[in-house]
């Protein structure tokens, strides 16, 4: 397996991964999309709510807030206990009186690790006199049980063989204007795929050729994975933890077909 860095930003990255199937990265895509288990709010107790939104639609609200999760002290409310513990739990708590809008940031957490990940999301807008007192008791889960648990956006894609036939090839130019990515160049007086990583395989370059002068084909064992964290966690955090959740499996999975 063979990987290489494309683009590496704060909170994303895009690597080429080579010598792999389909399937593997798959398997790292969904476990990054649903696999990886973060902090979000997920019950809310209501001590006092005059504010124009009924408590359920700021709860909602709340939920949706994306938390920092790097740390090793919780576990997963699935491994742990119903009703939430010190070992699975952390209170948020919030007291704002209006008029004034109420931000993420307004949310008082009892650990310093989980935190609004943002602090300028508008959870509900108070008028003069109207108050919003509450605690929000947030838990490790799974985006597989409900997306506010999603730590990332994940999606990969062939890499492109292209090939031009040069003797066919007039360059023309006809397809330089119609790749909507901008691949094709023409360097000296040739047509070369000048960015190779960013084709998506349309085949508007194929199709626009009066001459069958070009090919496009996916690589079968090279892929192009974008990964974008939310913020709950860094990428850094993310590949640690989708490579030992996904060693975990293979583990598990070798357990089991020993047994057999
Ligand atoms: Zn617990």
């Amino acid at each position: 397996m063979e990987l290489r860095v494309l683009h590496r930003g704060d909170d994303n990255v895009r690597f080429v991964i080579e010598g792999v199937s389909a399937a593997f990265v798959n398997g790292l895509r969904r476990t990054l999309v649903s696999g990886i288990p973060t902090f979000a709010v997920d019950y809310v107790m209501f001590y006092a709510n005059t504010s124009p939104l009924y408590d359920e639609i700021i709860a909602h609200r709340l939920g949706m807030v994306p938390l920092t999760t790097e740390t090793t002290r919780y576990i997963p409310k699935d491994q742990c206990c119903q009703d939430g513990c010190e070992k699975c739990s952390v209170t948020l708590s919030l007291s704002k009186e209006g008029p004034c809008t109420v931000m993420s940031g307004d949310l008082i957490s009892e650990d310093s690790d989980v935190v609004p990940v943002f602090e300028n999301i508008p959870l509900v807008k108070l008028g003069p006199d109207q108050k919003l007192t509450l605690n929000a008791i947030a838990r490790m889960g799974y985006a597989r049980d409900h997306a506010k648990w999603q730590a990332a956006l994940a999606s990969f894609q062939h890499v492109a063989h292209i090939t031009v036939d040069t003797d066919m090839c007039d360059v023309g130019g006809a397809c330089i204007k119609e790749c909507p990515r901008g691949v094709l160049d023409v360097m000296g007086d040739e047509l070369v795929p000048k960015y190779l990583y960013n084709c998506t395989l349309c085949g508007a370059c194929t199709d626009v050729c009066d001459f069958d002068a070009i090919k496009v084909e996916p690589v079968e064992d090279s892929f192009i994975f974008t990964l974008e964290s939310f913020g709950n966690m860094s990428i850094d955090a993310l590949i640690e933890e989708v490579v030992r959740i996904f060693n975990g499996k293979a583990d598990s999975l070798l357990e089991e077909v020993e047994k057999l």
